[in-house]
């Protein structure tokens, strides 16, 4: 299978449901095409078929069926067995995950019981980072294993669900009751955010946020102010709504003020000019003005142009070379107010 077989392989089997926009579902075909490229740039000249892929599996143990499926398993040339476990996260986890994670040790034991032999590396395979983490398996990490697997079989069959807190509780359907998240503000917001705590549980969240069951003074502070941007907020919108509405009156009947019972509104132009950088620059440098200005700015540039510059150079002859660096002007207008009650 050559690189392009394989990209279009991607483009036959890619499933366009679930994405949010057309932008979006690119972007991930894209990101899936630099992965796979990748993949196959590292792994091209090295490719061996697997013994196994996607292989599924049942293990019985004393009883308890644990049941998965394995990513990939390869012979080696020596007859060593590797299990690899793909991953897609952005990012390598830290590296005690290889140690402590469950799942290897219990494909481990899956390759072994399937293929007769114990695997001698089990790997997890980043493939964003492109970067694979590798361990091997003793026989106490295996007996490990299977003493955690029959203490979590024998807590299910008897109703024991101790909580465990993990990146996913604030999805969590459970956390109203979780003991461990009751007076943790932080996490409950998170989960009220994200749908998991029912409405009529918001308020006793709220107080709880504050490390209190009561209504007090300073939720009414938090929520007043709340209330008070928002309402500054609207207040800004209708305000450039209003200027706006003033603006094109103005120019419509060529006015320069305008009056209402409160007072009068001057309607004034601000010129914005736009240099190009690179030319103001190497006119000047050569003169020595270009520090003075650095960063171009018009009180920087309205300064030099008035009072000149070193002894070369008059403000007029400066104006000329400044003039010629013009790149655009824009006119904005401002509306200032006078109140007639002051
Ligand atoms: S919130 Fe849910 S997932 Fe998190 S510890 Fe509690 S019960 Fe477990």
């Amino acid at each position: 299978l050559d690189l392009s077989s394989l990209l279009q392989e991607l483009e036959n089997r890619w499933l366009s449901e679930g994405y949010e926009s057309g932008e979006l579902e690119q972007e991930y075909k894209e990101k899936g095409r630099s992965i796979l490229t990748q993949f196959y740039n590292d792994n091209i000249e090295t490719f061996t078929l697997p013994l196994a892929v996607e292989k599924r599996f049942a293990l019985d143990i004393e009883g308890v069926t644990v049941s998965g499926i394995i990513d990939r398993v390869d012979k080696h040339m020596n007859g060593d067995l590797e299990i690899i476990d793909y991953k897609t996260n952005g990012k390598l986890p830290p590296k005690t995950r290889i140690a402590t994670d469950l799942q290897l040790p219990i494909y481990h034991m899956a390759a072994q019981e399937m293929f007769g032999i114990a695997p001698k590396k089990v790997t997890l395979y980043f493939l964003v980072p492109n970067q694979k983490m590798s361990a091997q398996k003793t026989n106490a990490d295996i007996e490990k294993t299977r003493r955690t697997i029959l203490t979590v079989a024998d807590c299910i069959g008897k109703q024991k669900f101790q909580p465990y807190k993990n990146p996913l509780c604030a999805w969590c359907d459970f956390i109203e009751l979780c003991p461990i998240h009751k007076n943790d503000p932080v996490i409950l917001a998170k989960a009220a955010a994200n749908g998991k705590i029912s409405n009529g549980n918001n308020s006793g969240i709220k107080n709880s946020r504050n490390g209190n069951n009561g209504n007090s003074s300073i939720e009414h502070a938090v929520d007043e102010y709340f209330e008070l941007i928002e309402s500054l907020q609207e207040q800004r919108k209708r305000i450039m709504q209003l200027q706006a509405d003033i603006h094109s009156y103005c120019e419509t009947n060529k006015l320069e003020s305008i009056c209402g019972s409160k007072g009068e509104i001057k309607r004034g132009a601000r010129r914005t000019t736009h240099y190009n950088y690179e030319k103001l620059r190497s006119l000047l440098e050569p003169s020595g003005l270009w520090e003075k200005i650095i960063d171009v700015n018009s009180v920087s540039l309205k300064n030099l142009l008035e009072n000149g510059g070193i002894d070369q150079l008059t403000g007029a002859e400066i104006a000329k070379l400044v003039e010629s660096a013009v790149e655009s002007q824009e006119i904005s207008y401002y509306l200032s107010i006078r109140d007639e009650s002051r």
